[in-house]
């Protein structure tokens, strides 16, 4: 591990301040890094694929409440632990989605230590990101990409460029799409709101950008809009190589809320593990307003929403996977949410 300076500031104009200061200054890429849980962080500065000269410690910061918001939603610290998150009583009962991806996600051991930040900051990547003896562009802008022709399984099949075919990991951003979440933010200039949707990138051309965070901003909340009226027809569905503590092939979120005739009134469907983002289509669940659940209705929607797959060859299973995975989740959506109780953490709480 390269050595590097060390620096725990007590709010946030004075972490701006030492991210943004001139001699430590290229975060993101550069010599000054935040850190909060460090569970991703922490493993690329061991396999110095990220060399950070300067870590600014965030845990003094005070963003680790989870509060009602006054239109019903609720609005979660930066910092809270992704374990409190899942666990917290209003999370439970009105987000039981979110619940059950970040249950879904890593180990328990990581989900204690992980921040809520942190989640949507860490590393969209794949095995070539954490080998410096080969191409990655993500780790060296330029250099090539060693999963083009190489080991693709887990790759994507939407959104890739020639660039970069790795996918987003993580389990409770495709919650955190699906259910519209909004990122706050804050820089020396002031705050500012990012649409969960506008948060991170596609590849293109410039894959060792993940998200659209400026370099001098720091995420301080995530909001969640109110959304009760799918409480009751929620399912996280990870598809995944073993039972536990393992990146999806194939994530759905799926939540419906269904009128008292069993319409459809509005829909949310996101995917994990299928592009460098979580993957939402507005068009798709615009297209089911209005139907009554059925299989047929959602063989259709996946049909739409899958129009563009490409494979790599060796991950083209996906395709059909995920088409199955959409069916089978807004199925049991339709059916009744699918809860985690809590008391399984051993197996993360796969659905
Ligand atoms: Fe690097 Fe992306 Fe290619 Fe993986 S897919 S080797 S992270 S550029």
């Amino acid at each position: 591990m390269t050595p590097f300076s060390y620096a725990a500031p007590s709010n946030a104009v004075e972490a701006l301040a030492a991210l943004n200061n001139p001699e430590t200054h290229l975060h993101g890429l550069g010599p000054s890094k935040f850190i909060a849980g460090g569970t991703n962080l922490l493993d690329l500065m061991k396999e110095n694929v990220m060399r950070p000269a300067h870590l600014i410690d965030l845990n003094n910061l005070p963003y680790k409440d989870i509060e009602a918001t006054p239109s019903g939603g609720l609005l979660l610290g930066a910092l809270a632990r992704n374990a409190d998150t899942a666990y917290h009583p209003r999370v439970r009962a009105d987000y039981p989605l979110l619940t059950a991806a970040i249950l879904a996600g890593a180990s328990p051991q990581l989900r204690n230590m992980a921040s809520n930040g942190g989640n949507l900051l860490q590393r969209t990547r794949c095995y070539y990101f954490y080998d410096s003896t080969v191409p990655c562009n993500k780790r060296e802008p330029g250099s090539g990409c060693s999963a083009v022709g190489g080991l693709s399984r887990q790759h994507a099949i939407l959104g890739a460029s020639a660039h970069c075919i790795a996918t987003h990991p993580s389990d409770m951003c495709v919650a955190l799409a699906a259910l519209g979440a909004v990122v706050h933010v804050q820089s020396p200039a002031g705050e500012r709101q990012i649409p969960f949707a506008a948060f991170h990138r596609l590849p293109e051309d410039r894959p060792e950008h993940d998200t659209h965070l400026a370099g001098d901003e720091l995420i301080t909340h995530l909001e969640l809009p109110e959304a009760k009226r799918f409480a009751g027809h929620s399912v996280y569905l990870k598809i995944r190589e073993r039972a536990s503590y393992a990146f999806a092939l194939v994530s759905v979120s799926a939540a419906l809320d269904l009128a008292p005739d069993g319409s459809i009134r509005e829909a949310r469907l996101a995917l994990g593990g299928v592009a460098h983002k979580p993957w939402r289509d507005l068009d798709v669940e615009q297209a089911l307003i209005g139907l009554k659940p059925a299989e047929s209705t959602f063989q259709q929607a996946a049909d739409a929403l899958l129009r563009e797959a490409r494979g790599q060859g060796a991950n083209d299973f996906k395709i059909p996977l995920a088409h199955r995975a959409i069916v089978r989740a807004l199925s049991q959506a339709a059916i009744g949410t699918v809860t985690n109780n809590g008391e399984n953490d051993s197996d993360e709480g796969a659905v």
